[in-house]
């Protein structure tokens, strides 16, 4: 038995996993001033309720999703994605009656693809979904939300690539376009191609193979099939970024992966990660809710990779929390160094309680602990109601290298403390 984590799967510590939180937190921080309420869907679903939204050709659905049999012969697919399970949810708990929805959720996906930087089997998705409005406007508050959050985070090398890929109408006449396009060039097409060129054509747009990519560049453009509608719709939608001075690039061959998106498709992407370049990628479904059997509400949303989020922000790993060692000289000093530990704590200082070892090692242990200071004492100070206060940190961010401090006093001294 290995004692690695699974291919594609990491454990994930301290600072790491901070950056994650605090992605978390942001997102939600500023979600909430868009009205947005918190959701949690199950980690895994009924099969069905990804492979029929998904669609049967959908990479995801093709060759990515871990899907088994539980012990009652159920077909179980844990979640490679977020919007399939949310609607589910929304139709699930009679939601429909009470719209617009608009919720947030985050939490483990999964998906079967071949591992790499930003790129894994277990990965972190925090995404919004705006259930029951057709506007456009609420296509403009998405993307604004999205931004937004990218801003608040402090990440600012990105760019927001948007599409349209019309309505229905719109899409089956640019679909007939494309079919005899690639037709045309089906000897020089991946594999894959050749197969979506039967079942999804469209999708070759959104091929990462480089042949494929060639033959793309030349493909007929949805614009000169778009109908008067949809035109409409996604002029609305970039006036409405206009307005809010949301900068964007048009991008006529971004289509997104999965097939119940219409109208409104739009990516951030960043050039500071390589291959994996899309940090937050989403658009309209007005047609998924239906197509689960619920009634005919639209929805546009998105989901951004908190994986990718914090390969872009480790640069700033580092908490700068406070922490406090408190040693005490002598055994008879360790139960009142344990309360003052727990008083220290109640006052919301990160403490760590150091008893084993001489005192050299003790210092080496809050050393290791990351403790920036250290409170002393012995049995001198004790009966004088006071304590040393000692400066850990090798550069001088603390004033004194220690001083004498009246018990009386500690709390406030700490806490004028500045890192
Ligand atoms: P890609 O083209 O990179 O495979 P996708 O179109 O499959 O992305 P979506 O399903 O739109 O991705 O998911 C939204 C975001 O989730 C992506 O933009 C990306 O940031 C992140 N993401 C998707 N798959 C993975 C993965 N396997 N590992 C880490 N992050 C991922
Ligand atoms: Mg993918």
């Amino acid at each position: 038995m290995s004692l690695q984590p699974v291919r594609g799967t990491r454990d994930l510590l301290s600072d790491e996993l901070r950056i994650y939180h605090r992605i978390i937190r942001t997102a939600e921080t500023v979600a909430t001033t868009y009205n947005y309420q918190p959701i949690e869907t199950p980690i895994f679903e009924y099969t069905s309720v990804f492979q029929r939204t998904l669609g049967e050709t959908s990479d995801i659905v093709g060759k990515e999703m871990y899907t088994f049999s539980d012990r009652s012969g159920e077909s179980i697919t844990l979640r490679p994605e977020g919007t399939a399970a949310v609607v589910r949810a929304i139709i699930s708990e009679g939601l429909t009656q009470t719209l617009p929805q608009k919720r947030i959720y985050s939490g483990p996906m999964f998906r079967y693809e071949r591992p790499q930087k930003g790129r894994y089997r277990q990965f972190y998705q925090l995404g919004i979904e705006c259930i029951g409005m057709a506007n456009p406007f609420y296509d403009v508050e998405c993307i604004a939300l999205a931004d937004h959050i990218l801003k608040t985070l402090g990440i600012s090398d990105y760019k927001l690539h948007i599409n349209t890929l019309g309505d229905t109408d719109s899409r089956m006449k640019f679909r007939q376009a494309l079919v005899s396009y690639f037709s045309k060039h089906i000897n020089n097409l991946s594999e894959d191609s050749k197969i979506r060129l039967e079942k999804n054509p469209l999708r070759i747009l959104d091929s990462k193979d480089d042949g494929d990519k060639k033959i793309c560049s030349q493909a007929p453009k949805f614009e000169n099939y778009l109908n008067d509608e949809s035109k409409e719709f996604f002029k609305k939608v970039t006036q409405g970024l206009d307005a809010l001075t949301v900068p964007y690039i048009l991008d006529p061959h971004l289509v997104r992966g999965l097939d119940y998106y219409c109208h409104t498709a739009f990516e951030f992407k960043t050039d500071s990660l390589g291959a994996q370049d899309t940090i937050l990628a989403g658009g309209r479904y007005d047609g998924l809710m239906e197509q689960m059997g619920g009634p005919s509400v639209p929805g546009v949303g998105w989901a951004m990779g908190i994986d990718r989020l914090a390969l872009l922000l480790s640069s700033d790993l580092k908490d700068h929390k406070l922490r406090i060692a408190v040693i005490p000289i002598g055994e008879e000093l360790e139960t009142e160094a344990l309360k003052l530990t727990q008083n220290l704590r109640e006052h919301n200082f990160t403490t760590e309680l150091f008893i084993n070892g001489n005192l050299g090692k003790r210092f080496k242990q809050a050393d290791k602990a990351e403790c920036q200071i250290a409170i002393v004492f012995g049995n001198d100070e004790f009966t004088q109601n006071q304590v040393k206060v000692r400066n850990l940190q090798t550069d001088d961010n603390l004033p004194n290298k220690e001083m004498i401090v009246d018990s009386n006093q500690l709390f406030p001294y700490l806490s004028s403390l500045t890192l």
